[in-house]
């Protein structure tokens, strides 16, 4: 039985065109107990590589989060297997604003201690003693409260290009992080103030919700289907947007436009720009905000050093990346500190003193 890839990214792109056929982006989650994930892995894995599903798939004692493409012609398919397994059946799936066929290109179905990497200890305190889940159209009215804190559960490279207006946007690199510096803020406030949090597609605000209310605060709500399903609603229901910029997706669309707002910058240059890329030095890969007239004149590279060591021969770059290993942490040196327009603030006054 055939339970990996074997097909290289490459050849699946070139499939994907070749059927020329639309593909739907889509992502869901859920806690559940499960007994044996490394049973449940494979079959998803058989199941979902049959129906031709691409995407990244965590499963775990706690339950499962899944990021996926699926071509739309077998959505249905894909949808009654779903409802088949017993703790799956009518979970809510958040489809894609965007779509992109390319999205995903492979199908990696992974068992891992748990679904989020939240760095929380979750013997600690009643994980199922979750705020209270609102619809686009009551967290709208929440954030019209002035008795509202709003905060945005995301990562400082989430939030940059885009976010609820009014939002507390932590700058921290850790979901583990956000969760002491908002405690800290509003220790005063645990009784009186209403808590509404957010993040992508909510499977954030799960266990943060019930960790603070272990922590004493009194009311604490969470968007429901997180921002993607926002959008869903405010458009079907015609609501206000309360939106702005992009909303950052973990895949090779990296975000999809909410509004027309363009709220960060190029952090070569300063001026406005909210397109995140990846350095083209390999070795680098450094994950940060480029503008177009930027991206030309730096070839596509975060700076001077890594332009040069992209223009070396193949087997020479290689040999310089011999012994570094490859770094996954790319989003956590989004602030490199030779990026002069980066979002730490302190940092931008720092070069403009120089
Ligand atoms: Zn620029
Ligand atoms: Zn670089």
């Amino acid at each position: 039985m055939q339970l990996y890839n074997n097909l290289s990214a490459k050849e699946r792109a070139e499939l994907i065109e070749q059927a020329g056929k639309e593909r739907l982006t889509i992502s869901f989650y859920k806690y559940a107990k499960i007994g044996n994930p490394k049973l449940l892995r494979n079959h998803l894995f058989i199941k979902w590589n049959e129906l031709d599903v691409l995407g990244r798939i965590y499963v775990a004692n706690e339950g499962i989060n899944a990021q996926l493409s699926v071509p739309a012609d077998n959505f249905e398919a894909f949808k009654n297997h779903l409802d088949s397994i017993v703790f799956l059946e009518n979970v809510r799936l958040n489809i894609a604003i965007e779509h992109d066929n390319y999205a995903f290109l492979k199908l990696k179905v992974k068992v891992r201690k748990k679904i989020v990497a939240d760095g929380l200890d979750d013997d600690t305190f009643d994980v199922t003693d979750k705020g209270t889940h609102v619809n686009a159209e009551r967290f709208n009215d929440l954030i019209d409260d002035p008795n509202t804190v709003l905060v945005d559960m995301r990562n400082h490279y989430e939030s940059e290009i885009g976010h609820f207006k009014n939002a507390i946007t932590p700058d921290v690199d850790t979901f583990r992080e956000s969760l002491d510096l908002i405690e800290e803020d509003l220790r005063a406030h645990k009784e009186d103030k209403n808590l509404v949090m957010y993040c992508t597609g909510g499977i954030r605000c799960e266990k943060a919700s019930a960790y603070y209310k272990h922590k004493g605060f009194k009311n604490v709500f969470q968007l429901e289907g997180g921002i993607i399903n926002y959008v869903r609603q405010i458009e079907a229901e015609g609501l206000e947007n309360k939106f702005i910029g992009k909303n950052f997706v973990f895949d090779q669309r990296r975000s999809e436009r909410i509004s027309d707002d363009v709220i960060a910058q190029c952090h070569q240059c300063g001026e406005p720009a909210d397109m995140h890329t990846n350095c083209a030095n390999e070795a680098c890969h450094l994950l940060f905000i480029q503008c177009d007239s930027c991206k030309e004149k730096m070839n596509n590279c975060c700076s001077t050093s890594c332009m040069e060591i992209i223009e070396l021969p193949y087997e020479e770059q290689k040999a310089l990346r011999r012994g570094q290993g490859n770094s996954n942490d790319i989003f956590k040196k989004g602030r490199a500190d030779h990026l002069p327009f980066k979002k730490d603030l302190r940092n931008i006054f720092e070069t403009l003193k120089k």
